[in-house]
């Protein structure tokens, strides 16, 4: 991570403290750990306490969470990938299949993606980053009962996720090759940093705010330039979200709300 350890991950100042869930984030009080913790709950404890990042990846489904949508194998559509009117229509497994997501089984989808979810990460059959968008858009939905993962900072990541990992398409494409399943796990920091931004973004309303916004599209661009290890062109398009963030961060981060 572009922070070194030891730096509070709202406001960079020295910090001991590191999350207990995880080991890996650090924050200098309460009032800025209650910052980050509504998102940062979904993947703190996906692993065991290190001092390493985590993947950028959701724990497994719950039996509970599974269970609503078993009872609504036919429920209403989820938005897929940049949905544009009109509408369709489709039972909430075919978006993800549609998106690309997961491949067609035949009419037993539903059960066979809600029992892959429900696996850890390393052991579901459904690679990644597919895992990750299709939880983010479970756990995001709900039929009448609301599903703990509401937050609009996760949709926004998610959708620069998307994004991002659209725009780089092309790049490994050129190069004869598909997306590397390992992807989100290499640009981990850089999307946990942008989940942190989001969640600023929308959960924080100090004085400081603009300034902390400022900080988390810095850190961004410093990881691209001083530890991203990819090519060039990936690198280019990491910059450009960053550039983007650091103007939104200009505005307030009016944009993000
Ligand atoms: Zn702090
Ligand atoms: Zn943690």
């Amino acid at each position: 991570m572009a922070a070194p350890p030891g730096r509070c991950f709202v406001c960079d100042n020295t910090s001991a403290k590191a999350c207990s869930g995880c080991g890996w984030l650090f924050v200098c009080s309460r009032a800025h750990q209650a910052v980050l913790w509504p998102t940062h709950k979904y993947f703190c404890r996906t692993s065991p306490p290190s001092r390493s990042l985590p993947a950028f990846t959701l724990p497994p489904l719950k039996p509970e969470e599974a269970e609503i949508y078993r009872l609504h194998p036919d429920g209403h559509v989820l938005h897929g990938r940049e949905p544009e009117p009109p509408f369709e229509m489709v039972p909430w497994y075919k978006s993800f299949v549609k998106a690309g997501w997961v491949t067609y089984r035949g009419p037993e989808d539903a059960r066979w993606i809600l029992d892959d979810l429900q696996k850890p990460a390393g052991s579901a059959e459904t690679p990644e980053p597919a895992r990750t968008f299709i939880l983010i858009a479970l756990k995001g939905q709900h039929f009448e009962q609301r599903i703990e993962l509401d937050s609009d900072a996760w949709d926004l990541c998610s959708r620069d996720l998307t994004r991002i990992l659209d725009r780089l398409r092309p790049h490994f494409r050129s190069k004869g090759m598909a997306l590397p399943n390992d992807l989100l796990t290499r640009l981990a920091p850089f999307f946990h940093q942008d989940l942190i931004f989001n969640t600023i973004g929308i959960n924080y309303q100090g004085k400081d705010r603009q300034e902390l916004l400022n900080l988390a599209a810095l850190r961004m661009e410093d990881w691209v330039v001083k530890d991203c290890e990819e090519e060039e062109e990936v690198k280019r398009c990491l910059a450009g979200v960053a550039a983007v963030l650091l103007i939104i961060a200009a505005t307030d981060g009016r944009t993000v709300c």
